[in-house]
């Protein structure tokens, strides 16, 4: 099975939106370190609008040029040693501002639906050059921000236009509905890649996307409750590496994580790697066989995930082939 470990590359979206050594740039390494004894390659959706707003505001704030510097670097670094670089899309940079030192983020405007279809373009457009700019015309993988992929519709000719043919943002069952976030993935299909046209969740032979989902599993109330008492026990091994804050969950969301089992996906989030190795079980058994797609984001770091993730790997390196986007898809 190929295996495609893959990071949303991103600050929290909160009041705290971190730094970027904290957040982005410590624990993105301690991943390589992690992965590189056996030359695993990772995928980074970078959040582009970040690019574009420390582009925007570099001149004026000497702490943005720093900032800007260490993550153009990072990102080339991480593109020439083989780890692939693709476009995740965060709208509402659009509507936030830097001042009194920090980011100011307005989360209005979450979803790129909130945007007109025209602005959309551009915003593809201009995210996808800020890439570009840094590592070439490599790109051509997209996962939405938050999962707001729906309704399609919205974004088809935008990604269409601007060569983006493969999406990694689906995941069996999954569903929001909240004031920031709706997705709604519960008819996907049970396979590991197909190709579409209009949407993503309807397969179309002859479509010319292919979506490549987020692999996941179901987890009981149990994790949830291990998860805590883990943290009470050994906030060091937990404790998350960025210095950020997240968009929370609401309350409802807290209602039926506790209540009842509810879809989750193959992650290498903190204390989701408990449960990776069993989720890949399960996908050898189970389905077409084809792609195993763990996702992360490097914020989310923690030393008992860093630890599990070598595991992970020296585990499953020899039965399963860890690949990129780039590395199986490009000659498609
Ligand atoms: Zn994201």
């Amino acid at each position: 099975m190929n295996i495609f470990i893959t990071l949303d590359y991103e600050l929290f979206f909160a009041q705290h939106s971190g730094s970027v050594e904290k957040s982005i740039i410590e624990p993105t390494n301690k991943l390589l370190e992690a992965t590189e004894k056996f030359m695993v390659k990772l995928c980074f959706f970078v959040d582009a609008g970040y690019l574009v707003q420390l582009e925007k505001y570099k001149d004026t704030f000497p702490a943005l040029q720093k900032d800007y510097e260490l993550i153009t670097h990072q990102i080339k670094y991480l593109h020439d040693n083989g780890h692939d670089i693709q476009l995740h899309i965060h709208p509402h940079w659009e509507d936030t501002t830097y001042h009194d030192n920090q980011w100011h983020m307005n989360t209005t405007r979450y979803r790129i639906h909130k945007f007109t279809q025209q602005e959309t373009e551009q915003i593809v457009a201009k995210y996808k050059k800020a890439l570009t700019d840094i590592v070439g015309d490599t790109i051509f993988a997209y996962r939405a921000g938050g999962w707001c992929i729906q309704p399609f519709s919205h974004l088809k000719s935008a990604l269409k236009k601007h060569g983006i043919w493969l999406d990694s943002t689906l995941y069996k069952n999954g569903y929001k509905d909240n004031s920031t976030h709706y997705l709604d993935f519960r008819n996907m299909p049970d396979k590991t890649e197909w190709r579409f046209e209009d949407d993503p969740l309807v397969e179309d032979n002859n479509g010319s996307f292919l979506e490549v989902p987020i692999s996941s599993t179901t987890v009981s109330p149990l994790f949830y409750i291990k998860y805590a008492l883990a943290r009470k026990f050994d906030k060091i091994a937990h404790q998350i590496a960025g210095d950020g804050k997240g968009v929370g969950r609401e309350g409802k969301d807290n209602l039926e994580m506790l209540t009842k089992f509810t879809p989750a996906v193959a992650s290498i989030d903190g204390y989701r790697l408990s449960y990776l190795q069993k989720t890949l079980n399960q996908y050898v058994k189970k389905s077409d066989g084809k792609n195993f797609v763990v996702m992360g984001h490097p914020k989310a770091a923690t030393m008992y995930s860093l630890q599990k993730l070598k595991e992970f790997v020296a585990n499953n390196h020899t039965k399963h082939h860890f690949t990129t986007y780039m590395q199986t898809f490009k000659n498609e």
